[in-house]
C-alpha cells in the first residue's frame, strides 16, 4: 500500500494534544446530547469540520495534511475515548473512502472528491446487502452501462453514515454473472441527491448511539461513466478489500481506545464503590479483573504499533490487520463485561455507563469482517506461506 509521508513529529504532536483536549472537553460533555437525539449535533459535527478532522486522509498534493497511516491511528486511538458516534460520523470518510480515493481513483475523481473532504463531507461505503455481508461478492446490485452512463438498481443495509452522508461509493455487478477473483464487481461515486436514490428508516440499534445506520436504495440511478470508480470495469472488489484492511486497522484502535475509556472507569468505580468497609479495588479478585483488563489492553497496544508501523512502511498487512481486529475487538467485549461485573448492580443499569460500553463494544466483532471471516482470512494466509514453503 503506498503511504503519505505525514506531517512532522512536532506539528503531529501538537496536533495530538489540541485533539486530546477536543476530546475531553467538548467530545465527552456532548455524548448525551448525542445519545438523546441519536445523531451527532451539528454544533459537534461542525467543529469536528473546522478542525479538519475529514479531511486528515486526503494527501498533501491534493491541499490536505496527508497523515501517514500510524500518525492517523493514533488519532483514532485518540478520539475512541469518547462515545463511538463520533469516530464514526468521521472514519468512513477518512478511511475506507480516502484509502479508496487515493490507491485507485482517476485524477478528475481524485480533483473532485478530495476538495469535498477537506470541506467535511460525510461519505458512506455501500457493500452490504439484505442477502449478502460475509459473502458481499455474492452482492445483488447491478450497474448496467448505458450509452455514456450507468445505471444502479439493488439495495445496501446497514450503512454507517447512511442517512446523512453527501456521497457513498457503491460496489454493485458490471455482468450478471459471477467472475473469477470477483471481476464482475465494479465500485461507483454517487452522490447523495442523485435522483433514483432514497434512504431507508435510520436503523435501531443495540449500542453505539449516535452512530447511525441504514439502509441505501437505488432505483434506476443514472451516474456518468466517470463515476466509476479508477474508469476500469472489475476492480471495485480489490479497491474494497484493500480499503478494508486500513478499515481493520482503525476498527482496531478504535476497540482499544474504547477498552481503555472502559476500563478507566471500571478502576474508579472499583476505588470509589465501599463493600465490607473496605473499596472493592481492595479485594483479590476485583484486582484480578482490573488487570485482566489492562494485560489485553497492553497486548493490544503492541499489536497497534506493530501493525501500523508495519503498514507505514508499506509493508503487506492482510494478516496483521486481521490479527488485530479480532483481538482488540474480542478483548473490548471482555473489558466492558468486565466492567458491568465491577460494577455489580450498577452495571446492568442503564443510568450508569458501564451498560452502554457493554451494549456498544458488541459490534466491534462483527462490522469489517466478523471474527469468523477474520479467522479464516488469517489461516488461509497461514496455509499458504506453509506451502510456499515446502
Ligand atoms: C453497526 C453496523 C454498521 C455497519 N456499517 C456498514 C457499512 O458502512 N457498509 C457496509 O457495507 N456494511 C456495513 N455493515 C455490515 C457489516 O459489515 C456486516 O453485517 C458484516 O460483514 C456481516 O455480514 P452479515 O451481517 O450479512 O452476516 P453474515 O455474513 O450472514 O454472517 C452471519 C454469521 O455467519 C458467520 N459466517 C459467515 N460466513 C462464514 C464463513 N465462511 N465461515 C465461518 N463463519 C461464517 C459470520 O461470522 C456470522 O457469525 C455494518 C453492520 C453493522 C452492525
Amino acid at each position: 500500500m503506498p503511504e503519505t509521508t505525514g506531517l512532522d513529529a512536532e506539528t503531529f504532536d501538537a496536533f495530538l494534544n489540541t485533539l486530546r483536549r477536543f476530546v475531553q472537553e467538548r467530545l465527552v460533555p456532548a455524548e448525551e446530547r448525542a445519545f438523546e437525539e441519536d445523531f451527532v449535533p451539528d454544533d459537534i459535527l461542525q467543529e469536528m469540520r473546522d478542525m479538519g478532522l475529514f479531511g486528515l486522509m486526503v494527501p498533501a498534493e491534493y491541499g490536505g495534511p496527508g497523515l501517514s497511516i500510524d500518525q492517523y491511528l493514533e488519532v483514532i486511538l485518540e478520539l475512541a475515548w469518547a462515545a463511538p458516534a463520533f469516530r464514526s460520523a468521521m472514519a468512513i470518510s477518512t478511511g475506507i473512502i480516502s484509502t479508496a480515493l487515493r490507491l485507485d481513483a482517476t485524477e478528475e475523481q481524485k480533483q473532485e472528491y478530495f476538495p469535498k473532504l477537506l470541506e467535511g463531507a460525510i461519505a458512506a461505503f455501500c457493500l452490504t446487502e439484505p442477502d449478502s455481508g460475509s459473502d458481499s461478492a455474492a452482492m445483488k446490485t447491478r450497474a448496467v452501462k448505458d450509452g455514456d452512463s450507468y445505471v444502479l438498481n439493488g439495495t445496501k443495509r446497514y450503512i454507517t453514515n447512511g442517512p446523512r452522508a453527501e456521497f457513498f461509493i457503491v460496489l454493485a455487478r458490471t455482468t450478471a454473472e459471477s467472475l473469477p477473483s470477483n471481476r464482475h464487481v465494479s465500485a461507483f461515486l454517487v452522490p447523495g441527491d442523485a435522483p433514483g436514490l432514497s434512504r431507508g428508516k435510520h436503523d435501531k440499534k443495540m449500542g453505539q448511539k449516535g452512530a447511525i445506520t441504514g439502509d441505501i436504495i437505488f432505483e434506476d440511478v443514472r451516474v456518468p461513466a466517470t463515476a466509476l470508480l479508477g474508469g476500469v470495469e472489475g476492480l471495485g472488489f480489490k479497491t474494497a478489500m484493500k480499503a478494508l484492511d486500513g478499515g481493520r486497522l482503525s476498527v482496531g484502535a478504535t476497540a482499544l481506545g474504547y477498552s481503555r475509556r472502559v476500563l478507566a472507569s471500571a478502576l474508579r468505580y472499583a476505588n470509589e464503590r465501599k463493600a465490607f468497609g473496605a473499596p472493592i479495588a481492595n479485594f483479590q479478585l476485583v484486582q484480578a479483573m482490573l488487570a485482566d483488563s489492562k494485560i489485553e489492553i497492553y497486548a493490544a497496544e503492541c499489536m497497534l504499533r506493530d501493525a501500523s508501523s508495519r503498514a507505514a512502511r508499506g509493508e503487506p498487512i492482510v494478516t496483521e490487520a486481521a490479527c488485530l481486529k479480532v483481538f482488540a475487538s474480542e478483548m473490548a467485549t471482555r473489558v466492558a463485561d468486565r466492567c458491568v461485573q465491577i460494577y455489580g448492580g450498577a452495571g446492568y443499569m442503564a443510568e450508569y455507563e458501564a451498560e452502554r460500553f457493554y451494549r456498544d463494544t458488541r459490534v466491534y466483532r462483527i462490522y469489517e469482517g466478523t471474527t469468523q471471516i477474520l479467522q479464516v482470512v488469517i489461516a488461509k494466509a497461514m496455509i499458504k506461506e506453509y506451502a510456499a514453503s515446502l
